[in-house]
């Protein structure tokens, strides 16, 4: 049953599919199973509350069996042809194990939603996975497409479901999917137009098993590439995954550089965003897209994301001028390098988004003499490769949350000298006295930076949060 390749395919009727999770990604899958004809379909989930029994009335309507509640995933059930899976569990989850044990196809949403694409009218995917940077190249690219005229969509992890996009009857001429490694571990039949990998640092390991295991993952969206295989050229391991793919005859392999770009990359001559990929083929040619002012703030990884952005907007065809006007209109999410406020010639930024160290530093590598604001949950991440590259940029750094101490460690390790303040009051007021402590360090002309490198589940409700109690707290600092 498991070669069903398209919605049209009559298989789905007589397919016995069994969903786990009834989440977000869950319900989706379900639903779409069923809006496609599926009869047997199975949602297994362990949650039981009153949201989930009003979700899972809609779909018992429309024929699906729910089962929630303790007990309700410790069997597969033994009439299965197809497991649904959702991002938050991991392989090795007993019903999976046994689902591979038991040799039976197990897809992601992703999956799905590829196969699900009406024939007729499928619109390309342009797909972008990495560690860090993904939301804000889909939201870029998603900018140029538009300004090109398009009409395109930002979806998959970035937050709208691609099954929602790929169902909805008004078709769209081009899909900007952000990927994470949770969904590309079970997508197999995809075949994007073109796909960028951003860059590869340690994140979710356990999830995975290992680093190489979250690598592999991650090189799963070249797999049958159509166009461009876009990779980070200062991350060679984004560019050995593009080798290690098996693609479709004629696809490329395109880099993107904050250095002078060679044939077939896109890159930086001075301040000038310039094309050598999607050009003649000569030596000489190059081809003007923008200049580093088109992008806000224009700080180094996120002209990496403008670039990457670019490079598959280009592989689409998309003409320079769109890639200029589509970078100038955009600006970034909440809580990503965002300016706070100025107070007393002392510059704030929130950078709660940076929950790695990988983010981190590059937040931090984008400021002079910064004010570092870090901690958290660390998932087992160490921070030796931060301080040792943003240590002569510290004036000072203010750890809070559970894991302070790691950091504390790398700092005593690599930077002895720079002045460390941890504060241990996990309670609102917390981050006021972080604040009032980072402020102390601080000079005039200095940057107080938020970049925790870390989760903030420790005594936050999510990143948002732990960027709106800075906000917060900078602003009281003015009120003074
Ligand atoms: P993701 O969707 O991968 O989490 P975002 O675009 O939301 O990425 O950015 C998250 C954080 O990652 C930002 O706040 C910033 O600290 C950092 N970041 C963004 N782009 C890059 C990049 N190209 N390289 C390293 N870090 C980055």
């Amino acid at each position: 049953m498991t070669d069903l390749q398209d919605r049209n395919d009559k298989g789905w009727a007589t397919t016995r599919f069994v969903v786990l999770g009834f989440g977000t990604a869950g319900y989706a899958c379900a639903d779409s199973l069923l809006q496609v004809g599926a009869e047997y379909v199975t949602v297994l989930d362990d949650r039981d509350n009153e949201a989930l029994r009003e979700k899972a009335q809609i779909l018992e309507t429309l024929g699906a069996t729910i089962r929630l509640g303790p007990g309700s995933t410790a069997e597969l059930p033994a009439e299965v042809d197809v497991v649904v899976t959702s991002p938050g569990i991991p392989p090795h989850a007993p019903l999976l194990a046994a689902a591979a044990e038991r040799d039976l196809p197990i897809w992601g949403e992703i999956e799905l939603a590829w196969r699900l694409r009406d024939p007729a009218n499928a619109a390309p995917w342009l797909c972008v996975t990495g560690t860090n940077g993904k939301t804000t190249t889909v939201q870029m690219l998603t900018s140029i497409l538009t300004a090109a005229g398009k009409r395109a969509v930002a979806a998959g992890n970035v937050g709208l479901p691609l099954l929602e996009v790929v169902m909805d009857p008004e078709p769209y001429d081009v899909i900007a999917v952000e990927l994470s490694s949770y969904q590309l571990h079970f997508t197999h039949s995809m075949s994007a137009h073109s796909a960028a990998v951003l860059n590869l640092a340690p994140d979710h390991v356990d999830w995975h098993g290992s680093m190489d295991a979250y690598a592999k993952d991650k090189g799963r969206i070249y797999q049958n590439c159509q166009v461009a295989c876009v990779y980070n050229v200062a991350d060679p391991a984004t560019e050995q995954l593009v080798m290690d793919a098996d693609v479709i005859e004629g696809c490329r392999a395109i880099g993107f550089t904050l250095g002078t770009p060679a044939i077939s990359m896109v890159g930086l001559v001075d301040e000038l965003l310039v094309d050598r990929a999607f050009v003649e083929q000569r030596a000489s040619s190059a081809l003007e897209l923008a200049t580093i002012e088109d992008i806000t703030p224009p700080a180094p990884h996120n002209v990496a994301n403008a670039l990457a952005a670019a490079a598959l907007a280009r592989a689409y065809g998309v003409p320079a001028s769109a890639v200029r006007e589509g970078l100038r209109a955009f600006r970034l999410d909440a809580h990503r390098i965002a300016q706070v406020a100025e107070v007393a010639g002392v510059n704030y930024v929130d950078d709660s988004k940076a929950t790695n160290p990988h983010a981190a530093q590059a937040s931090l590598l984008a400021y002079e003499h910064v004010v570092w604001i870090a901690g958290g949950q660390a998932k087992g991440a160490t921070f030796d490769e931060l301080v040792t590259a943003a240590k002569d940029r510290l004036r000072g750094v203010v750890l809070l949350g559970q894991d302070k101490q790691v950091i504390a460690e790398a700092l005593a390790r690599h930077a002895p000298d720079v002045p460390v303040i941890t504060v241990d009051a996990t309670d609102t007021g917390a981050m006021e006295i972080v604040v009032g402590e980072a402020t102390k360090l601080a000079r005039v002309g200095d940057t107080v930076l938020l970049a925790p490198g870390c989760a903030s589940w420790d005594m936050f409700a999510n990143y948002g949060a732990r960027g709106d109690a800075f906000a917060q707290a900078v602003h009281r600092l003015g009120d003074h």
